[in-house]
């Protein structure tokens, strides 16, 4: 069985280190279900911190990184960084990513590979725009994506991967996808892995949902059979990110 996994993605927030604190402590006196896996992703440049003021059954994500470990990439930090660190995760491939910082299929999986050789595990994002969806190509879209990925791994590295399906169209925009939206997309996802990768990694392998992911809708896309957790961008700064957390208890 897989265990239910919640990650917030902070994304650039918040603006200021007081409200970061706050953040912390709320989560660090919350009740949390002890069976959710729980990651939260700030900026890199709380991540030490955080490793040190979070609780222990939380855990820390990156939202990116490069695809080399050292070397003259200004602006870059590694995998193996990231893993000295002791930061256990990294959120690849999120949309925001692909657009507006122009991230291949391609490069996301060349970064998935280094991220999980240098020991860490991986948020891998996919997900399709809202006229990719209204010209039916959400399966293909998602599918090219994944096929990306699927050309590089090993099966043994499935293990270390967490897929969050993440419709552009739903990310910050109120716009939740359905339960049944959501639920033909994870079953979808599911059956392209059994395809091309095993039977063993698709049943194995968490695939989430994120997009609009409230306290109000958590429950009802966490009774789907194929949606083993919520990766919550808005949400994840609010007390509420508890409730999501809390779905499935
Ligand atoms: P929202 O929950 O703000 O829609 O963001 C979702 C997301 O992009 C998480 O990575």
């Amino acid at each position: 069985t897989r265990q239910f996994f919640v990650g917030g993605n902070f994304k650039m927030n918040p603006a200021t280190l007081e409200q970061k604190k706050g953040l912390v402590s709320l989560l660090n006196e919350a009740k949390l279900d002890p069976s959710t896996e729980v990651v939260i992703a700030p900026p890199f440049l709380y991540l030490i911190p955080l490793v040190e003021s979070i609780r222990k059954d939380i855990k820390v994500a990156a939202q990116n990184c490069y695809l080399k470990n050292v070397g003259a990439f200004t602006g870059e930090v590694s995998p193996a960084m990231l893993h000295d660190a002791q930061v256990p995760y990294v959120i690849l491939g999120h949309s925001e990513r692909r657009t507006l910082f122009h991230e291949t299929s391609e490069l996301v999986a060349l970064k998935t590979q280094a991220a999980i050789d240098a020991g860490l595990s991986v948020i891998l994002c996919v997900g399709e725009t809202l006229q990719e969806r209204e010209s039916n190509r959400t399966v293909e879209v998602v599918n090219e994506q994944l096929d990306a990925v699927i050309a590089v791994l090993k099966e043994s590295d499935w293990s270390k991967v967490v897929i969050a399906y993440e419709p552009v169209w739903a990310i910050g925009t109120g716009k939740v996808a359905t339960s049944a939206q959501a639920q033909e997309i994870h079953a979808e996802i599911r059956k392209y892995l059994t395809q091309k990768v095993s039977p063993t990694v698709a049943d194995g392998t968490r695939i989430i949902y994120g997009g609009s992911v409230n306290a109000g809708n958590c429950k009802e896309l966490a009774t789907q059979p194929d949606i083993d957790g919520f990766l919550v961008g808005g949400a994840s700064l609010k007390p509420e990110f508890v409730d999501i957390v809390n779905a499935k208890a």
